[in-house]
């Protein structure tokens, strides 16, 4: 299901507003994400990174401002939530996975359930999905029986077995053992290296140097700027982005 435009940005958030009461969450949010590129999203607790995210498959109802995936409208009446949601696949710190099944079974599901798939093709998608992280021998195990890294890669499988256009990323290796998370991080390189359109909020500092195409710092609820991570690492232009990278950095 490519999508109608391809010279459109894979994701496009344009002057996206978001209220929870009198508190403004977002206060104008622009990103447009190019087909198979890798941005990064640093801010403080609180910014609105995962408000950000959670609007772009509406999770969260934006107030205002547009969203496109594909070039096609995310936002506005009459969308098909459940096609743009395939479209957007999201990857939670909490990995959600159902405890009761299997890892094939948990990486199936929605295919079953929302693509009405047959069992066979579901299960043939699903074991490619679980191969891509490198989990095919671990297809028969439940949750309880994996590390948190595999885990968290079964719920990159669930979402990668929908073969999104553009994945969302919230934090996925903040609830790691540090030492799971290079593993999980290693997946994403290789979804990237795969072509993978990625928004990721993540505070993995090294990661984001080493693989990130841009990266963005948010602040209260504005992009404070954004460039490539040479830049916004070595030469960050605002003081709320200096005082953010040496904290974080003294970690
Ligand atoms: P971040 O992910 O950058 O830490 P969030 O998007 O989670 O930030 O939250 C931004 C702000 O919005 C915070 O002050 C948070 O308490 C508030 N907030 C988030 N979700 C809700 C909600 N459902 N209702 C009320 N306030 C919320
Ligand atoms: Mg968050």
């Amino acid at each position: 299901m490519a999508g109608s435009d391809a010279a459109a940005p894979s994701l496009d958030v344009r002057g996206l507003h978001k209220a929870y009461g009198d508190l403004d969450v977002l206060k104008g949010i622009d990103i447009a994400v190019k087909h198979s590129e890798m941005v990064f999203v640093l801010g403080p607790s609180g910014s609105g990174k995962s408000t950000m995210l959670r609007c772009c498959n509406r999770l969260e109802e934006p107030d205002s401002g547009a969203i496109r995936v594909g070039g096609d409208p995310v936002t506005g009446a009459g969308v098909n939530l459940n096609a743009i949601r395939q479209r957007i696949g999201m990857v939670f710190q909490a990995f959600n996975l159902y405890p009761h099944l299997t890892a094939l079974a948990n990486v199936t599901l929605a295919l079953r359930k929302v693509r009405g798939m047959s069992r066979r093709d579901a299960e043939a998608r699903g074991m490619e999905a679980l191969a891509q992280v490198g989990l095919a021998e671990k297809a028969a195990s439940h949750p309880a029986e994996l590390s948190g890294g595999q885990q968290q890669r079964v719920a990159i499988a669930r979402a990668l077995a929908l073969e999104p256009e553009v994945m969302l990323f919230d934090e996925p290796t903040s609830a790691l053992d540090p030492e799971l998370v290079g593993d999980v991080l290693e997946v994403m390189r290789d979804m990237k290296k795969a072509g993978m359109t990625m928004l990721v909020v993540s505070h993995e500092m090294k990661f984001a140097r080493d693989a990130a195409d841009r990266v963005i710092f948010m602040d209260k609820g504005v992009i404070v700027e954004q460039g490539p991570p040479e830049d916004v690492f070595g030469a960050p232009r605002h003081d709320r982005t200096r005082a953010f990278l040496s904290r974080v950095s003294g970690q």
